[in-house]
């Protein structure tokens, strides 16, 4: 284990995690927001932040008050919590975002690393290389081995207690990803940002990125606090924390505020085209469209991005109260619908289910089949392996009703739906006892003729009979054609 992270509770590939910051004398609780603290102008001051929105940890840019003589002055006088005001912990950026935006920057990782300590950083982040999406893989691997050395300069430095972030980059890569995480994981640096994945939701790419995010977890490992940097829009934090991350940074509420814009879970909105305000914060039972809408330029945007903060920390909250009620799946699965992208992202991250079961709880409160990507989940998957392990007597009727018909067997399993055949003993356990609509969609079928057939496979000398009731000739191909058959919806009462 890293000895600033703890895992408290699992749901998927999503967990609830201490970060321990040695420095700032606090724990972090995750999955958790840091507000994006830009220097030079506060939309929403780092106190209020912290009295008013609950935040425990924030990020601003130690490049910014490096390049800046009176930041720089102030924060090597004051210290950068006397600075802000702020009594959580303060995580620094590097100066590697102006890198690449701006093609270089006047600063080494040494001297950054030294700077970010002495202005009382608790969170430092050497100088890496973001490497955008889609580059050639020459020169994602160029890149990669640059920011690896940097690392490993930062890995070597005296950073006394202040804990060091390792961005893992690799662009659109997954194998470099996965080996930019195995070589992270081998430093002693406490803190795994993935990086450059900004263009990718910028351009709607959830897909990629969860293909992104699960490479770099491969490499990463279990226990490794993951922060996705540069996310913070509240719609896809649920899919990312389903994946694994633990840690967003969120600039978005303040940039939207500035250009009118409105956060919601399930996408942005234009002030201008709200009728109605669907929250119940502060800033929006106070106010009407109108009176927003009316307000004079700075006031109009202070009120905006506290919203924009209010419903970012919000869906943290509902995140949290997920993983421990063990519905993060269904959450996700709601917030795919907001968009045909998240749906994407989604879909994908359920081919990641061999890996989100790993860390998938056995037991959980109830399965609720709320779309056919359910059909999908690491449950199905689990229980598909399990019916491997399973003791076959030499007759058994695999059954979807309850009265199934007598006929001499050995024993008699139900099938459920999307999980497949399971013997009686199991079935009051999880996920057996999920709820499923009556009105099953072929996805689940399909799901569930896979598990008759994986029994079927591992038992080849039993005899099975499914008894189904008006399966689809599609998904009966999916069974072997020893099983026998009867449809109980053409035989039956
Ligand atoms: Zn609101």
């Amino acid at each position: 284990m890293r000895e600033c992270f703890e895992l408290r509770d699992t749901d998927a590939g999503g967990r609830i995690g201490e970060l321990t910051v040695p420095r700032a004398g606090v724990t972090v609780e995750t999955p958790a927001l840091l507000p994006v603290i830009n220097p030079n102008l506060d939309t929403i001051g780092p106190r209020r932040l912290a009295d008013e929105f609950g935040a425990e940890i924030l990020i601003t840019n130690s490049y910014i008050i490096h390049g800046d003589d009176d930041l720089r002055e102030r924060a090597l006088e004051e210290g950068l919590h006397d600075m802000l005001d702020f009594p959580g912990a303060i995580m620094t950026d590097s100066g590697s975002f102006q890198l690449s935006e701006y093609g270089e920057i006047d600063v080494t990782t040494e001297e950054i690393l030294a700077f970010q300590r002495e202005i009382g950083s608790d969170i430092a982040t050497p100088v890496d290389i973001p490497t955008p999406p889609d580059v050639s893989r020459e020169r994602a691997e160029a890149d990669l081995e640059t920011t690896q050395e940097r690392l490993e300069i930062a890995d070597a430095a005296d950073t006394g207690e202040m804990l060091v972030s390792a961005p893992v980059q690799g662009s659109t890569y997954p194998d470099l990803r996965e080996r930019a995480g195995r070589h992270a994981e081998g430093t002693d640096l406490d803190v795994f940002p993935v990086g450059a994945v900004v263009p990718l939701m910028n351009d709607y790419r959830y897909d990629d990125m969860i293909d992104v995010v699960a490479a770099a977890k491969r490499g990463l490992g279990a226990d490794a606090p993951v922060h996705l940097f540069g996310a913070g829009h509240p719609m896809m934090f649920a899919l990312a924390v389903a994946m694994g991350c633990d840690l967003f940074d969120s600039a978005a509420y303040a940039l939207y505020a500035r250009d009118d814009r409105y956060l919601t879970v399930r996408g942005t909105r234009a002030l201008e085209e709200i009728e109605y305000l669907p929250c119940s914060c502060a800033v929006c039972t106070e106010h009407s469209p109108d009176e927003l809408r009316a307000l004079p330029d700075p006031e109009r945007e202070s009120e905006l991005a506290a919203h924009n903060l209010h419903v970012t920390f919000a869906e943290i909250r509902r995140i949290k109260q997920a993983i421990r009620a063990g519905n993060l799946l269904e959450l996700v699965e709601q917030r795919a619908r907001a968009h045909p992208t998240m749906l994407d992202g989604y879909r994908t991250l359920l081919d990641h289910a061999a890996q989100l079961e790993r860390s998938d709880p056995v037991s959980k409160g109830s399965f609720f089949y709320t779309s056919h990507e359910s059909a999908r989940r690491p449950e199905v998957l689990r229980h598909h392996r399990r019916l491997e392990r399973l003791a076959v007597p030499d007759s058994l009727l695999l059954t979807v009703d309850r009265s199934a018909p007598d006929g001499g067997y050995d024993d008699v399993w139900r099938v459920q739906p999307p999980f497949g055949p399971f013997p009686r003993a199991l079935s009051k356990s999880y996920p057996l006892t999920a709820e499923v609509p009556e009105r099953t969609d072929r996805a689940a079928l399909a799901a569930a003729a896979d598990g008759v057939a994986r029994l079927a496979e591992t038992n080849p000398d039993a005899e099975l009979t499914l008894a189904h009731r008006g399966w689809p000739a599609g998904v009966l191909e999916r069974v072997p054609d020893g099983v026998g058959r009867i449809d109980l919806a053409a035989d039956g009462p």
